[in-house]
């Protein structure tokens, strides 16, 4: 049977533009809808806007610092109108070149919503529709907010809403203790506002290395933020106040406080609603998330998912690697599964944290380890009194002295442990790490300096 095309792409997101890329340039002919905007959640409202906010929020902090290491300065504040079409401008110039590049590759690229009609029909809002030999479906998440709190789905904002926003917010709620909530709490700290953080369980980051969620909480805290864990938003209201729209919390503790935003970092979903995906017999697991094997095959098989919209693990270079491997899997002949593995990955918070392995208490539930940690003031804060610490720390099996992980905090740890990541993907051992001479004079070079286990077992 002659299809229209050989694949269609549900989604212009990382993963489906670099699937459908790479597949057109295989001369496969290649469809894919997008609803929204090409470039999808990390180009249009997350990890690029996000960290241009993260850079802007650097500068009023490092001006302060700057000041104390001798520069005649006179502070000043950060002015969202000056910056917000500057981030709008720059978000349309990118996705500019994610609709060039797929449309350069050859592949057809449509402005609407598609939805599945049966294992090789996709049915678009135009009222178009197409068959297609492959489907897949590369449509993403959207944020998830708790629906038992009133008050919260009219009066909240999420991540998708905040790069919008018409006006600075002088205070700010932050709901959550993942990687969304955290980041924007230091961004909109080091922008100057005001904020709260009001996370639920125990500790921020749950998942991550217990040591350094601690470690982060303290310093997160300490750079201004007021942080408060065990605190849930119990309801909130709309309040006027001198004739300024004004959002009242209450918080489960019996708290009352009034803010001007007040935002849901409290989880993602899988976007699968009415994609047709069941009618069509596509297997979605218990949260909506798109059932998929090793190749990113669904329980149908013409038709494959990769990215968020599966729920492995939800980083854009993931979902790139997942659709180039389904590309080398069924346009190549070479049957690949994303590796997901040793994942590295940054928080962006101020300071920030890399990550690369198991936690401490992963590792330790597998096998005896040595773990060896230095948490001490760099040069840089020390030198101006500023009384903040890095913490670098590895993870290191006793029995094959391999790095089972490696956590830093501390400005720039996003970038290091990218570099650490390599080592550390190759099977480093600790060895490895302490014949490498260091870097003088860095913090990094506290990560081959550690000759101690600070804990063993
Ligand atoms: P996370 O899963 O990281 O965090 C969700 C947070 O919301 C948790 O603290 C969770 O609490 C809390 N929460 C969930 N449900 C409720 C509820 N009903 N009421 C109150 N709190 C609730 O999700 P994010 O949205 O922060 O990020 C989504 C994903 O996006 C991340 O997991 C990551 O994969 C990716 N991401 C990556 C970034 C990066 O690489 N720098 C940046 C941003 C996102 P609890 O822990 O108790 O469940």
């Amino acid at each position: 049977m002659a299809f229209d095309y050989d694949l269609f792409v549900i989604g212009g997101g990382s993963g489906g533009v670099r699937a459908g890329r790479v597949a057109a340039e295989t001369g496969a002919k290649v469809g894919l809808a997008e609803e929204f905007r090409m470039g999808g959640t990390c180009v249009i409202r997350g990890c690029v806007p996000k960290k241009l906010m993260v850079f802007a929020s650097g500068y009023g902090p490092a001006a302060a610092e700057a000041r104390a290491y001798g520069w005649d300065y006179d502070g000043g504040t950060f002015n969202w109108d000056r910056f917000k079409p500057m981030l709008d401008a720059e978000l349309e110039r990118l996705e500019g070149i994610y609709r060039k590049n797929l449309g350069g590759a050859g592949a057809d690229i449509f402005d609407a919503r598609a939805v599945v009609k049966d294992p090789h029909t996709i049915e678009l809002s135009t009222g178009e529709s197409f068959t297609a030999k492959h489907i897949l479906v590369a449509t993403g998440g959207r944020p998830f907010v708790p629906d038992t709190t009133p008050g919260a789905a009219e009066l909240g904002i999420t991540s998708n809403e905040v790069f919008n926003l018409e006006t600075f917010p002088e205070r700010i709620l932050i709901v959550g203790g993942g990687y969304i909530a955290c980041e924007f709490a230091c961004i909109f700290n080091g922008l100057g506002a005001d904020v709260a953080q009001w996370y639920r369980g125990a500790q921020i980051l749950r998942g991550f290395d217990d040591e350094v969620r601690g470690f982060l909480a303290e310093h997160i805290a300490e750079r201004g933020v007021d942080l408060h864990v065990g605190l849930e938003v119990e309801r909130m209201e709309k309040r006027d106040e001198n004739g300024r729209d004004r959002i009242w919390v209450k918080g489960t503790d019996g708290r009352e406080e009034v803010f001007d935003q007040v935002l849901f970092a409290t989880g993602r979903t899988a976007n699968t609603d009415g994609l047709g995906l069941e009618d069509a017999g596509v297997t979605l697991g218990r949260w909506g998330e798109v059932v998929v094997d090793e190749y990113s095959q669904t329980s149908v098989p013409s038709v494959y998912a990769v990215g968020d919209v599966t729920n492995r693990i939800n980083l854009t270079p993931v979902a790139i690697r997942e659709g180039a491997a389904f590309v080398d899997t069924v346009f190549k002949g070479i049957p690949t599964k994303p590796d997901h593995e040793n994942v590295a990955s940054a928080v962006f918070t101020q300071p920030e944290y890399g990550t690369v392995g198991m936690s401490e208490e992963e590792a330790r539930a597998k096998e005896p380890v040595d773990v060896y940690c230095a948490a001490f003031r760099p040069m840089q804060k020390s030198f101006i009194g500023v009384n903040e610490r890095v913490l670098f720390k590895l993870i290191v099996s006793q029995a094959t002295q391999k790095v089972l992980g490696c956590h830093i905090v501390a400005d720039g740890a996003g970038e290091m442990i990218q570099l650490a990541a390599v080592a550390v993907k190759m099977g480093a051992t600790k060895e490895d790490f302490d014949r490498t001479v260091a870097v003088h004079p860095t913090m990094s070079e506290e990560i081959v300096l550690m000759k101690t286990p600070t804990r063993t077992g």
